[in-house]
């Protein structure tokens, strides 16, 4: 008698609890997006938007099914992929795996340890220093990669390669690592290195330190800064706040979206920092913002369809990168960003560009979509070898 009072009040806890646990479980979702109205709609609502640079067609998305459903209602067509499994606390996953940069995701302070351990082993060649803080009080670091400085001459042609402006985009966290690595390792070899000669990389591991931080701890999917936006809403994306072309199509007004644009442009300290960094240098020759996923080598505008000045120029640098990138067994894509994927406004990119006419580039790194932002740790280092073929290349195309 106990025994079955107990398997029903059991029972009855069960019934209780599944349904509403399923409900909050996330399930990736593609949603409809076959005209630009559409699409400006869906960005405008606070799902979970999977896609880098979301483009007409259809479009990924994380939603419990709630979300689904209030999708639906407001006249989206959406279908279920499949369920997303439980991504709190990944520390926790890693914490056993012995670390090694090449099968492992670093957190933020393993990142930076790396970092710190290459200026240790290579004092001549690898220097660092803080250009800012975020909007937590988290400082950002940029690692200079190169023979030491000259005073006098022509000044150094500089090279910005930016990881993590995306905070769940881990792998190029990951990438950045490693083109420090190389680079580092290149320069100390005997052989003069002539893409290296006159020429440093500026590496900003962690563009977003505390989104990052924010994917290891509570929410694994979260893509902005962690900017309190008084509504109880959080996160500028980082990636819509420069200030070319901002406030216009693909990015939004609205605090709770995805491509939350911010209150102005520059509005985040994180974006400040690194144009006031920019700005400080004599001569960028190249820029780079690496991001995932989708496997694409991009080059402006993302702001507006129009043709960018020096055109063939920059198509020529992609499509050489997208050569040396398509060596390890994965087929990248190389375009125009408004062009090839949708109008993207207030990017990195099209910032640095406007100003320099350079070598400006955004990659979004493996996969095309089957893990996402969740890549397996097995492909790391591929991606890293990718990562640094496409660098090295940028160093050669750039180069003085
Ligand atoms: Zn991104």
């Amino acid at each position: 008698m106990k025994l079955s009072v107990r398997t029903l009040a059991l029972a009855a806890l069960f019934a209780l609890a599944v349904p509403s646990m399923a409900a909050e479980n996330l399930w990736r979702i593609s949603v409809a997006a076959p005209d630009p109205v559409t699409l400006d709609r869906l960005i405008d609502t606070d799902v979970n938007i999977l896609d880098c640079h979301p483009h007409l067609g259809s479009v990924k998305a994380a939603a419990t099914q709630d979300e689904a459903v209030r999708l639906q209602l407001q006249g989206f067509k959406v279908t279920y992929l499949n369920p997303i499994p439980d991504t709190k606390n990944w520390a926790r996953f890693f914490e056993h795996v012995p670390a090694n940069y090449r099968t492992t995701y670093y957190n933020a302070d393993q990142i930076l340890a790396h970092f710190e351990a290459l200026r240790v082993q290579y004092p001549s060649f690898v220097t660092r220093a803080q250009i800012g803080t975020s909007i937590l009080n988290e400082p950002i670091w940029v690692y200079r990669v190169g023979r030491p400085l000259k005073i006098g001459g022509t000044p150094e042609n500089s090279i910005i390669v930016l990881g993590l402006q995306h905070a769940r985009e881990w792998v190029t966290g990951s990438i950045v690592m490693h083109v420090g690595t190389m680079a580092a390792q290149t320069l100390a070899t005997p052989q003069a290195v002539p893409f290296m000669l006159n020429q440093a990389l500026y590496i900003v591991p962690i563009t977003n330190p505390d989104g990052y931080r924010f994917t290891w701890t509570n929410n694994r999917l979260w893509r902005k800064n962690r900017r309190n936006n008084g509504n109880n809403t959080f996160g500028v994306d980082l990636n819509r706040n420069w200030a070319k072309g901002w406030g216009g199509s693909g990015s939004s007004g609205n605090t709770n979206s995805e491509t939350y644009r911010g209150t102005a442009a520059f509005s985040e300290p994180e974006t400040r920092a690194l144009r006031d960094f920019s700005n400080g240098l004599p001569r960028v020759g190249g820029f780079l913002d690496i991001h995932s996923y989708s496997q694409l080598v991009m080059w402006p505008w993302g702001y507006s369809t129009t043709t960018p000045p020096k055109n063939d120029y920059l198509r020529t640098g992609g499509q050489r990168m997208e050569v040396e990138m398509d060596k390890f067994g994965a087929n990248y894509t190389s375009g125009q960003i408004a062009t090839l994927l949708y109008v993207a406004s207030g990017c990195s990119v099209d910032w640095v560009f406007d100003i320099r006419q350079s070598a400006c580039y955004t990659y979004e790194m493996r996969d095309e979509g089957q893990f996402g932002f969740e890549l397996p740790p097995s492909q790391i280092a591929v991606s890293q070898d990718e990562g640094w073929a496409g660098v090295k290349e940028l160093l050669k195309y750039a180069g003085p």
